[in-house]
């Protein structure tokens, strides 16, 4: 019968090295924040396949949108015959998306093709080349999204330099030393050392950065941001990739800067566990690029457009934005419980579920060892768990917003259970 050892041996001698595996599990079977592995074995699922999983595993909504659409058609290319859902999808995020201005929408596939589009929006609508993104940001595996990353090991390591033209910001972060003031004084630096604002097309943020460990840009920065590109004309671009889709406890977390970005990208749970991603923002910006210039053949692929009307849907029924806020405080409250007897927490942050801790060593450094025996011990214990951060010190809470509140303390109660089992 089949076993994690054996497919490992299979994966590891037919699959390229570079495709990391953070649990040396193979799953069976899935459904909302419960996966099963090859050996029968049950896990509470608290990665979501990386943020993709808001509305859990294989939501019965979901997967009822997708049947239907599988009898009519699965494939036509939207640029060769169009369909109505891709049109209906995208009326629906013009109208989610934060901005009181008309928009429009385009469809990809990945989040990494989402940030690709923006930057070439971006410079269409401009003229301009140059972008500028912050440390500890991610936003993909494509080449222009590597030069994108404010971390170059392991995602762009060995492959040389990545395209110019990308100048690297300060993400503020207190826990670091960053202040907002520091965060803006280093885009004022890049300003006079670097490149002239005339030459730069858009500056790219995560509002919640994602990979590079739950840090939460503050209102007063977005806002300062905000003013920044009014005063010089560039694109305020924010990647809600990882953040979008509910996780912070409105559908985007823009909603909660007090401004509005000019293109938001959106991908992983807008379409409950289908790829699907794109770009949405102001129409004159969206409209620089001339037919044909924008597109893929699977681009908006009609099942999951279906899959994505189906997760809007299940949003407003299930009150999930509501669940994410309320969730987000159990969370919190739990990790502050662990955290007041435990100084290896040295913070707890987040927005809405989107909550995260970062360890810390004696020495107060950053303890990604900690971090990464957490996850292996958690995984022990039945949890699926992810680290994330800058120095992989942070350990991040993913878990579908349709868990039932015993499945998440559950998970709680591993999370404490391997702090006081690994006492240091
Ligand atoms: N942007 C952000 C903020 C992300 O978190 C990710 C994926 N982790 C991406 C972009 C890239 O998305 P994808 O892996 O679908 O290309």
């Amino acid at each position: 019968s089949k076993s994690n050892e054996t497919l490992m041996q299979r994966r590891n001698a037919a699959v390229a090295r570079g495709v990391g595996q953070i649990h040396p599990v193979f799953v069976e079977r899935a459904e909302n924040a419960t996966v099963w592995d090859v050996e029968g074995r049950q896990y509470i699922d608290f990665a979501g396949g990386i943020a993709v999983l808001n509305t859990g595993h294989r939501h019965p909504r979901v997967m009822d949108a997708v049947k239907r659409q599988l009898e009519h058609y699965t494939h036509t290319c939207f640029q060769v015959l169009a369909y109505e859902p891709y049109v209906a999808l995208c009326e629906k995020l013009n109208a989610l998306v934060p901005g009181d201005f008309a928009k429009k929408t385009l469809l990809v596939t990945t989040g990494s093709e989402a940030l690709e589009n923006a930057v070439k929006i971006a410079r269409a609508a401009t003229g301009r080349a140059g972008v500028i993104a912050f440390t500890g940001g991610y936003h993909g595996r494509t080449m222009m999204t590597l030069s994108m990353n404010g971390k170059v090991a392991p995602y762009s390591a060995g492959m040389g330099l990545m395209p110019g033209g990308v100048y690297r910001a300060q993400f503020p972060c207190a826990l670091h030393g960053v202040s907002d003031a520091d965060a803006i004084a280093s885009i004022e630096r890049i300003f006079k050392n670097d490149a002239e604002p005339r030459d730069i097309a858009a500056i790219v943020i995560e509002p919640v950065q994602g990979e590079g460990g739950f840090h939460v840009a503050s209102p007063a920065f977005m806002g300062q941001l905000r003013q920044l590109c009014d005063l010089h004309g560039i694109v305020l671009v924010a990647d809600e990739v990882q953040s979008g889709a509910g996780r912070t406890g409105t559908f985007f977390a823009m909603e909660q800067s007090g401004v509005a970005p000019d293109l938001t990208t959106f991908a992983k749970s807008i379409a409950g566990g289908f790829p699907l991603a794109g770009v949405c923002g102001k129409a004159e910006l969206m409209d620089a690029i001339g037919p044909g210039g924008l597109g893929g053949t699977y681009a908006g692929s009609p099942v999951a457009c279906a899959a994505a009307l189906a997760v809007l849907e299940v949003f407003e029924e299930e009150n999930l934005l509501a669940r994410s806020r309320t969730l987000g405080e159990m969370i919190g409250s739990r990790l502050r419980a662990i955290a007041q007897d435990d100084k290896r927490i040295a913070e707890v942050r987040g927005l809405g579920a989107m909550m995260a801790c970062e360890l810390f060593d004696d020495q107060c450094r950053p303890d990604p060892n900690l971090a990464a025996q957490l996850v292996a011990r958690a995984r022990e214990k039945g949890l699926i768990l992810l680290s994330c951060g800058q120095y992989g010190n942070v350990i991040r809470i993913l878990v579908p917003l349709t868990a039932t509140d015993p499945e998440v303390q559950q998970g709680m109660d591993i999370i404490a259970d391997c702090f006081a089992e690994l006492a240091s």
